[in-house]
Parts: structure tokens; C-alpha cells; sequence
């Protein structure tokens, strides 16, 4: 196995809807919407995973958490993603850094990103100041601009654990 750095691009988009809780980065934020999803939806978590799978070579999430299995209904992101870290380990890895994109058009994220970025950090048993959350609207266009749909892209680099 290499010991070169390895980095992985995650990607998550689902629609919202009324009346769904909103849950970013494992952190939940008062909103009057959020995803339609068979798990908790959470976007940010969902492209960590991928991008922590696809940094190890490990697949994605689909693979791993099929939604077609009744296992994950309603299922709690943090404990998909704390058994992603425990395979990537068992691969030989680790994660250095993580940086994170929100797409979102509401609600304002700025006031949630420090405790998106200390869930995060926690999740990953890594220092906050290896955490980064960006927030971004879609200027209006499409269905993240016109509210119907929340999206996350994360970059996460991997090291010899
Ligand atoms: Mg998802």
C-alpha cells in the first residue's frame, strides 16, 4: 500500500420538503424544511462519506447503505459515518483535512457553520482547525436556488493512519 497522501471528492444532493428536520453536518437547524430522504438526509455527512470512501478506494455510499435496505431508514448519518472512518482505518487510512461546500439558498448558514465544523471535527477525531465549512446560495437559479433541493461537496485527504 502506498503511504502518499490520498485525496477523495464527495457529492450529496437531496430535495427538501415541509416539515422535515434539517440536519447539517450532524447538527440540527431550525428550518421549516428539509430532505426527503430514507435516511436523516444529512447532505454534509453523506459527501464526507463519499469523498472518505473515495479517497480509500472503497466505493460509495450507496454500496455501503443501500436505501433500498430498511436498515437505514431514518438512519443517523454520524453512525454511517463512524463506521466509514473504521473501514478507512482498516484500509491503513486516516483523515487529515476536510473542506466542505453547502449549497444551499436558505436558511443563512453562517451563524451554524462553527458548530457544523466542531461536529465535524469530533466525528472525525480531528483538530477543528483541519475542518473547513463553506456556505454558498445558487443566486436564485435551479431547484437548490429556488428551495427545493439542499447539495454538499466535500474534498477530504487521507494519510497512512
Ligand atoms: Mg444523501
Amino acid at each position: 500500500m502506498t503511504t502518499n497522501p490520498r485525496v477523495g471528492l464527495g457529492y450529496d444532493i437531496h430535495r427538501l420538503v415541509e416539515g422535515r428536520p434539517l440536519i447539517l453536518g450532524g447538527v440540527k437547524i431550525d428550518h421549516p424544511k428539509g430532505p426527503f430522504a430514507h435516511s436523516d438526509g444529512d447532505v454534509v455527512l453523506h459527501a464526507i462519506i463519499d469523498a472518505l470512501l473515495g479517497a480509500a478506494a472503497l466505493g460509495d455510499i450507496g454500496e455501503l447503505f443501500p436505501d433500498t435496505d430498511p436498515a437505514h431508514k431514518d438512519a443517523d448519518s454520524a453512525i454511517l459515518l463512524k463506521q466509514v472512518v473504521s473501514r478507512v482505518r482498516d484500509a491503513g487510512f486516516k483523515p487529515t483535512n476536510v473542506d466542505v461546500n453547502i449549497h444551499a439558498e436558505k436558511p443563512k448558514l453562517s451563524p451554524h457553520k462553527p458548530a457544523i465544523r466542531d461536529s465535524v471535527a469530533k466525528l472525525l477525531d480531528l483538530d477543528p482547525g483541519c475542518v473547513n465549512i463553506k456556505a454558498k446560495t445558487n443566486e436564485t437559479l435551479g431547484p437548490i436556488g429556488n428551495e427545493q433541493a439542499i447539495a454538499c461537496t466535500t474534498v477530504v485527504m487521507l494519510i497512512a493512519a
